[in-house]
């Protein structure tokens, strides 16, 4: 099934239970809030759909159509067809809604390669995944995750000599039905508007924490839950000119609040195994699968800055100075490596013993290590770029209306490269996506999307075949003994 916008808007309207500060939020998609990016989500699954879009976002099985980001990828072309819906999703959203739908479907998708993992846990978890994602793949449905603990319960010790209770989620009880847990999850990026969440730890917990260790998805609607979300930048944005981006594009985050909530046992992927809590997203190609998805997106956002870029240098009157000619080259650089190493994850693919294939690990982890290390620095040039351009326009869009005020900005505020309108317009859209509270936030996200800096480096050190380079250096030095005497 592919859903349409107007479905998928329909499944929020489902009593879940959001909090904006003390404010519960009874509608994601008419507050002001969140109504734009709920709308913004919609369109997606309009153009999934749409017959301009259909066949390189969707594929067909047994008479009937899924979302490409479901495939399970047995040859080349599927990866290529994978590929082909995020880079369309991404492209549609500008790189900005980085927990798309199909960043999580994709994990569950590499999980599912290797369903032998959660048998070993128990039987019938390798049930449970795989109908798991026959689930979510047959309602198209839309899965975000939130697999962090929260700081306070980091260091049991602590929290044990300071006599606080560990805030993180836990199992309280189990029965016949299934498990209760209490307390909380981090950080849910779209959860408010997705169906389902997706709860776990991709940090390693220590056997101390055994209570803790529990993998499962539930609808968000599941009672007892509680979003608890930060600040929304949609609901301050001005109009469309003035915060083009942050009106539409804000998918919000969220801390998850579970109060004795049931968790049917169908929907248990993993349970009291500290160890496999982690390695379900390593030891199968989970983890890479989403984050090729990542990268996609990461590409696109890299396309719209360059342009950003181009564009202001153009307005500003400097396209021609060969050192910011030499910025835009870098830029450009910087995103056809990208391109580059996507197409090699896809190029250089691996296969399971199943026969299976996932893309390539180490050109994931390379780029994956690229975003999250670069995209300050990159922002930062683009921004630069702006000069003191987004501080010599008027406050807001409202001196674009007719009248006297607006002759005078006209006449006055035009640059060498556009009238005044357009610099407006530009400039503004620019700030709001290099310089604006909601910038600010996705530059925190992208640093830290896929865990800390220090792990995305510890992934390429853990995937590099050390043996194979060494044995390069051991040749070298018989070489050496040979030609000591010859
Ligand atoms: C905007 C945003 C959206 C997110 N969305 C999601 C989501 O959808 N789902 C989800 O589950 N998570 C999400 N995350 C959470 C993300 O995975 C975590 O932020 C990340 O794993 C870091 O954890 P932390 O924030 O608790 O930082 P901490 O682990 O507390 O680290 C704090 C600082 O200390 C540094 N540090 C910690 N340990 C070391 C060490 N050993 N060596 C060197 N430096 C160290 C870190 O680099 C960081 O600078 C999101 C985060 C952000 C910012």
């Amino acid at each position: 099934m592919i859903r349409s916008g107007e479905e998928y808007l329909e499944s929020l309207r489902d009593g879940r239970q959001i909090y904006l500060g003390s404010e519960r939020i009874d509608d994601v998609t008419t507050h002001p809030a969140f109504r734009n990016t709920a709308r913004s989500f919609a369109r997606l699954y309009d153009r999934k759909r749409d017959t301009k879009f259909v066949d390189l976002a969707t594929h067909e099985k047994d008479g009937e159509r899924f979302s490409n980001y479901f495939l399970v990828p047995e040859n080349q072309a599927d990866l290529q067809k994978r590929a082909d819906a995020h880079r369309l999703i991404a492209q549609w959203s500008y790189g900005l809604l980085g927990r798309s739908m199909d960043h999580v479907p994709s994990f569950i998708t590499g999980m599912v390669m290797k369903p032998e993992l959660f048998a070993g846990n128990r039987p019938e978890f390798a049930d449970n995944i795989v109908n798991y994602h026959n689930l979510i793949k047959a309602r198209d449905l839309f899965v975000s995750y939130l697999v962090l603990t929260p700081q306070g319960s980091r260091n049991p010790e602590l929290y044990k000599a300071a006599g606080r209770r560990n805030p993180a989620m836990q199992i309280v009880s189990e029965d016949a039905e299934g498990v209760t847990v209490t307390g909380v999850k981090t950080l849910g990026t779209s959860t408010v508007f997705s169906d389902e969440a997706f709860i776990g730890s991709m940090i390693p917990l220590g056997p101390d924490q055994i209570d803790e260790a529990i993998t499962f998805a539930i609808p968000v609607n599941t009672p007892g839950v509680q979003l608890w979300v930060r600040d929304s930048y949609e609901a301050k944005a001005a109009n469309r000119t003035d915060n083009y981006f942050s009106s539409q594009f804000d998918e919000s985050d969220a801390v998850m609040v579970f109060d004795n909530v049931k968790i049917p046992w169908e929907r248990i992927f993993v349970y009291r195994d500290v160890a496999l809590m982690r390695n379900i997203y390593f030891e199968t190609p989970g983890h890479i699968m989403g984050n090729h998805q990542s990268n996609w997106r990461f590409a696109e956002k890299m396309k719209l800055l360059t342009a950003v870029a181009h564009k202001a240098a153009e307005l500003n009157g400097v396209i021609g100075i060969p050192a910011i000619q030499q910025t835009l080259g870098k830029l450009a650089a910087g995103e056809a490596s990208l391109l580059g190493l996507l197409s090699g994850q896809i190029g250089s693919y691996e296969t399971l013993p199943n026969g299976k294939v996932h893309i390539n690990r180490r050109y994931l982890y390379a780029a994956l290590q690229w975003c999250a290390q670069s995209y300050f620095e990159i922002a930062e040039k683009v921004r630069e770029m702006l000069g003191a351009g987004p501080f010599q326009l008027p406050a807001n869009a409202s001196i674009l209306q007719e009248g006297p005020l607006r002759d005078t900005y006209l006449e006055n505020w035009y640059s060498p490269g556009s009238d005044a309108e357009e610099r407006y317009k530009f400039v503004k859209m620019a700030w709001d996506l290099l310089g604006s509270d909601y910038a600010g936030r996705m530059t925190q996200y992208e640093k830290f999307y896929g865990g800390p800096p220090h792990i995305m480096d510890m992934y390429s050190y853990l995937n590099c075949p050390w043996l194979e380079r060494r044995g390069t250096i051991d040749e070298i030095m018989a070489n050496m003994e040979e030609g000591a005497n010859g």
